[in-house]
């Protein structure tokens, strides 16, 4: 909606209306309700300069360094578009199927806050960048979501406000507050969504997917603990064929799992309310992760407290189809082609297609090895298994992987021609990871290899077989299971490294022709 209700620090007086969360959510339930939810997505842009003036965009940089007449708001002084920051913007817009507007123009959205000099923001309002798009999200059971896209729109960031003293970092119970109007004017895109996600589980897919599309932009750095990706939450609930109930406002949920147990949280709280028989107020309101409580912030503004009006200082944006088209063509391709491309291309099934098309670098990385290996199957296998598995144990991105693509292609190829079982690969590959060292170096150190020679293999059988007539003498007359009295034995002999299928072969065959 507004910087103003995006601000990370802002808090209000609490009206204690919170109710716990029972069991972690685990007993999440609906009833006979269902939940109506739209999502509002601040996304901050990466550009190098602000919004409106040519200071520098940082995050953590010392206090008011980064601040000019025109961000600070002084008297007299002209805002100028930030191109960059248009093209991200209509990138973003495109990327979920928006209509771009023939004309769009920036207002003022005038309020007071000591974050925001000018007592205005500027942003858009009824002629807005991009309408009337969707975003297709996959779910959990490998469902598509279609959620609609109200409107895409550009705005300007407020200041950060710090508020000292107190416990919990709120206004509440802190003796001063501090300004730092180094995040005031960074660029800003506001995502509306239409109300079509009825479950905490499908608004974290959506805002999760939603997030690696933008990252794939490569417009913002969507981090959501820094605030470079922001979530709000319009929360009513009905039961089903009914008219939309009194909505919520949730503000602010810095992480995915804060979004999942801030809305699990407030919908119960509504229908606890409403079962009770009390009404939903329209207001804004806060989870607090630390005591799972909803507290009131205030109640709803209207758009008409804010007195949105053109901003005169700005000249319209006309943006005619050639420049559309421009946008358009840059477009990296997107997660939903490049999942569709996977499964079309490699034979993979939807799931890891959408897990490789959701990563950018890791699906790198997959078609890379699958080029190097020419086995796409096994290579996603290993991609999405050991390796994910790995680098979450390690906190390390795919780009940080100590095992280059080549070298996990030569460990794929030892396993392929059958000198390394599956089970020795994964020890190899942990060394690997440890070590750095290659797959062939660790085999020839190690002694490691699964035996395949025929040769070598078939005279361990023949003794084998040799000094057990008993058993042999059984298989032959019929009881197959003694098979595996024999299989454990060679296997024992090599200690475990000789290739299971050669020596269930050299076995039948010696076993049936004892002479042989
Ligand atoms: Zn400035």
């Amino acid at each position: 909606m507004s910087a103003e209700q995006a601000r990370s620090t802002q808090s209000g007086p609490s009206a204690g209306a919170g109710r716990g969360l029972s069991a972690g959510g685990a007993d999440f339930r609906h009833g006979d309700w269902e939940a109506v939810i739209g999502l509002e997505i601040h996304v901050q842009l990466n550009t190098r300069t602000k919004m409106f003036c040519g200071c520098e965009v940082t995050f953590g940089e010392s206090p008011n360094t980064h601040v000019c007449p025109v961000c600070l708001g002084h008297p007299g002084v002209l805002p100028v578009t930030n191109e960059k920051a248009l093209e991200y913007a209509t990138r973003i817009a495109l990327a979920l199927n928006c209509r771009i507007a023939e004309r769009t123009i920036f207002h003022r959205k005038n309020y007071f806050y000591p974050d925001l000099p000018k007592a205005y923001q500027i942003s858009q309002y009824d002629l807005p960048l991009g309408i009337g798009g969707y975003l297709d999200v996959e779910l959990e059971d490998g469902s598509n979501l279609r959620v609609g896209i109200t409107r895409v729109h550009m705005e300007e960031d407020a200041g950060k406000l710090i508020h000292a003293g107190g416990a919990s970092g709120r206004i509440d119970g802190a003796d001063h507050s501090l300004v730092d109007f180094n995040r005031g004017g960074t660029p800003l895109v506001e995502i509306v969504s239409e109300p079509d996600i009825s479950t905490p589980d499908q608004a974290r897919a959506y805002v999760t997917q939603l997030r690696s599309l933008i990252e794939q932009l490569g417009v913002s750095d969507v981090n959501m603990e820094e605030g470079s990706l922001r979530c709000d939450a319009n929360v009513s609930v009905r039961k089903p064929g009914e008219p939309f109930g009194t909505k919520t406002e949730l503000k602010n949920m810095n992480s995915f799992r804060f979004l999942h147990r801030g809305l699990e949280t407030e919908i119960e709280r509504q229908i606890d309310a409403l079962e009770s028989g009390e009404r939903i107020v329209q207001e804004t309101v806060h989870f607090d992760p630390a005591t799972g409580l909803v507290s009131t912030l205030r109640s709803k503004e209207e758009a008409h407290d804010y007195r949105y009006f053109p901003e005169p200082d700005l000249t319209p944006i006309e943006l005619d189809e050639a420049y559309v088209e421009r946008v358009r063509a840059g477009l990296p391709e997107l997660p939903a082609a490049r999942k569709q491309r996977l499964i079309d291309q490699y034979g993979l099934p939807p799931k890891d297609a959408a897990l490789l098309a959701a990563n950018k670098p890791l699906g790198d990385y997959f078609e890379s090895l699958a080029a190097a290996t020419g086995h796409a199957r096994s290579s996603a296998n290993w991609v999405l298994g050991d390796l994910s598995a790995f680098l979450n144990a390690a906190g390390l991105e795919v780009t940080q992987c100590p095992v280059t693509v080549e070298g996990l292609a030569e460990l794929l190829g030892l396993v392929s021609d059958g000198s390394l079982s599956g089970k020795m690969a994964k020890e190899v590959f942990e060394v690997m990871t440890a070590t750095g060292k290659s797959a062939q170096a660790i085999v020839a150190e190690k002694g490691l290899g699964q035996i395949s020679d025929t040769g070598e293999l078939e005279a361990i059988v023949a003794r084998i077989v040799e000094a057990n007539p008993g058993p042999a003498e059984e298989f032959r007359q019929g009881r197959d299971r003694v098979l595996g009295f024999f299989v454990g034995q060679v296997m024992k002999e090599t200690r475990g490294q000789a290739n299971p299928q050669v020596v269930n072969d050299l076995l039948r065959k010696h076993l049936q022709t004892p002479d042989g």
